[in-house]
């Protein structure tokens, strides 16, 4: 398939991310031959720039490791005496180093600065500066005064979010002790398209332009310099260090009357503890973890509600929405993620992150996970729990705070992991894990993040990782078509149907898909292709050729990346309702509708995909109830409640359903709706 068209319908979200890198020598005039001062030294003192005493006298250079604030102010024209506006990106720049690999990645956000004195045109200024819209008291042309105040890693708006930096290339300087360090570094620079509202934009397939910063200490903690495309100067860099840490997140825990408090320490072993904290430290980043002791009771709106039931997602974002203090306007200031523990019970999958997709009631994706302190171990999951097996979370202390630690790992936007003893596992692949390496779960579970994971929470772009920014879905990634092998069609077989060949606008449609092995061997297919599978991409192309693909809600617990054989001449099925995702209707306009299902999966490191379409053609409105029926059913609303089938959440929904129903009996869409109200869909359990 070609590679935009299988993009576009796979919904695929490329997220770049910087890679680690060994800095060069820079090449220059006076520059000491770096194996005269390789031999004086041993190898682990290379780029250690606080080791450079044993160099004398001769200094290596290095870049302090953590998050650093960076600020390029582009080069701008002349300015006229009035309006004097300029724009400026602010950010954060992180450091990482392992010996001598070093992967740098930084975030800017664009603002607009206005550069004169508002009091002599007579505007009242404030005293203190925003960044948004920042006014400068007698700041006027010596901005290189200023020197932010608080030493910390900042966080900026997410609607100022600009773009993403990847470090391609790092050269240092050697140089004697008088001189000051210098480096040149090299950066993909990828911008970000938000969308007409929200955060839930996209970066390109490509990077928008490479630029160079050269830069020189002023301290090991500051350093200056200049910005380059090619030869050409577009701006001036600083740099201050911040923090040992890459990243700073907030993670506020509240328990409902009847559920057990997630453990706030383990022992580790060794006479020490674990906590939230120190597993996020495992991935460098400074978790801030504010226990609430005081048990929230059940909110009004969920009154009647069995806490001891599985939960539906919305219900839990109704939690968060009731705790104290809960306003997702602090989004902008700080990282912020709710965990909430409610009991549940036994089988409902340990824990969840409820808001995205269907249980996102705001559109602000992964501000919340849950952890359900009365579910555990059950023995259909794995057989592999040991003295913990059939037992509830509250009294493994342990596996309680892997497994909520894991849904928190979900709210940034992490995915599960390959089968090992690590939090992005799911719990039943730690288990079989640590019995496999002879171990005993749950004393043996690991309290860190793998280093895939640690290096995405350390490196993906801010809008990837942060609260209320990029959805869920961003975590699954789609490679590109060129990398994926592309089943025959008579070896492996999709088909796809809808229940009807022509639907009117506002009508729901029944799409099914069945796959099937023709060869004479047993193949290896996703375990699960259920539509809340990241495995299964349904897309619907449009008359006007624009392609929506459809974000159903995603099972964070799927299977669909574990294979499974399906056996020689064998087939499996599975279907979803089509009519509205988030990002729109799927039938909107009349004329010919092409339905397209990607199966898309990964068996050691190879991904393989089948794909088939079927065509719908949706009928030009002809009568005035023909209008009057759309006008009732394309509603956002309405399409909410036929995704989730819940009446109780989407009211109006469901009102104006009933509304087209009564008024227009017998017309098709009252028809299909009145046979879905009748097959009772409740997808809101899991
Ligand atoms: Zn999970």
């Amino acid at each position: 398939m070609n590679k935009e068209l299988f993009a576009r319908k796979t919904g695929t979200r490329h997220i770049p991310i910087s890679q680690p890198l060994i800095p060069q020598p820079m090449s220059r005039a006076g520059a000491i031959d770096e194996q005269t001062i390789i031999q004086k030294v041993n190898t682990e003192q290379i780029l250690e720039h606080f080791e450079f005493e044993k160099l004398w006298p001769y200094k290596f250079c290095g870049i302090k490791a953590g998050c650093w604030e960076i600020e390029f102010t582009p080069k701008t024209k002349a300015y006229p005496i009035f309006n004097h506006q300029q724009t400026r990106y602010k950010g954060t720049l992180r450091v990482e180093r392992d010996g001598h690999a070093h992967t740098i990645s930084g975030d800017l956000y664009k603002f607009r600065q206005y550069l004169f004195e508002l009091e002599k045109i007579g505007i009242p200024v404030k005293a203190t500066y925003k960044w948004q819209n920042a006014i400068y008291r007698n700041e006027l042309g010596s901005f290189s005064r200023y020197i932010p105040k608080k030493k910390k890693c900042p966080v900026h708006p997410r609607n100022k979010y600009h773009s993403y930096l990847e470090g391609t290339n790092i050269l240092y300087s050697y140089f004697s002790r008088s001189e000051k360090c210098s480096f040149t570094l090299d950066f993909d620079q990828w911008y970000y398209t938000h969308p007409a509202s929200g955060f839930d934009g996209d970066f390109n397939g490509t990077a928008d332009r490479s630029i160079r910063m050269e830069i020189t200490e002023v301290t090991s903690t500051n350093f200056i310099g200049t910005v380059y495309i090619g030869t050409t100067k577009i701006g001036d860099v600083k740099l201050w260090w911040r923090s040992s840490s890459f990243r700073k997140a907030h993670l506020e825990i509240f328990t409902l009357e009847g559920a057990e408090h997630p453990p706030t320490t383990v022992a580790d072993g060794n006479g020490g503890t674990e906590s939230f904290e120190t597993i996020f430290e495992t991935a460098g980043w400074n978790l801030h973890v504010t226990r609430n002791t005081t048990k929230v009771p059940l909110p009004a709106s969920l009154s009647g509600t069995d806490i001891n039931e599985c939960w539906d997602w919305d219900d839990l974002h109704d939690i968060m929405d009731s705790t104290p203090g809960y306003d997702n306007s602090e989004l902008e200031k700080k990282w912020r993620v709710f965990l909430v523990s409610v009991p549940a019970t036994l089988g409902c999958s340990r824990g969840v992150v409820f808001d995205q997709t269907t249980g996102d009631t705001n559109s602000i994706d992964r501000e919340g996970s849950a952890t359900y302190s009365h579910d555990g171990f059950n023995a259909s999951h794995s057989s592999n729990f040991g003295a913990a097996e059939d037992e509830m979370m509250k009294d493994w202390p342990r596996g309680f705070l892997r497994s909520a630690a894991h849904e928190v790992g979900h709210a940034f936007n992490q995915y599960h992991q390959p089968q090992q003893n690590s939090i992005m596992c799911p719990t039943p692949s730690v288990a079989d894990a640590i019995a496999a390496s002879g171990e005993t779960f749950p004393e043996d579970i690991d309290l860190s993040f793998n280093d895939t994971v640690r290096h995405k929470l350390i490196h993906q772009p801010d809008p990837a990782i942060r609260p209320g920014a990029m959805d869920w879905s961003a975590a699954f990634g789609v490679p590109e078509a060129d990398d994926v092998n592309f089943y025959d069609s008579h070896d492996l077989e999709l088909k796809v149907k809808t229940n009807k060949g022509n639907i009117n606008i506002g009508e729901p449609i029944e799409v099914s898909w069945t796959i099937t092995n023709k060869m004479t061997e047993a193949v290896r297919i996703p375990g699960n292709i259920g539509p809340d599978q990241h495995t299964t991409r349904v897309s619907v192309s449009k008359p006007n050729g624009d392609i929506l693909h459809m974000r159903l809600p995603l099972d964070a617990h799927d299977e669909g990346h574990n294979p499974l054989p399906l056996a020689a001449g064998k087939s499996t099925s599975s279907e979803t309702m089509l009519f509205w995702s988030r990002k729109g209707f799927a039938f909107e306009q009349p004329g010919r509708h092409e339905v397209n299902v990607i199966l898309i999966w990964e068996d050691s490191g190879v991904f393989f995909a089948v794909e088939s379409s079927t065509e719908v053609w949706v009928n030009y409105p002809i009568s005035e109830r023909d209008n009057e029926i759309a006008a009732l059913m394309m509603n956002d609303d309405v399409g909410r409640f036929i995704l989730t089938g819940n009446q109780k959440r989407f009211p109006k929904g469901m009102e104006r359903v009933k509304e087209a129903i009564s008024k227009h009996k017998n017309h098709d869409v009252s028809k299909t709706m009145i046979r879905l109200l009748d097959k009772k869909t409740s997808k809101t359990k899991h």
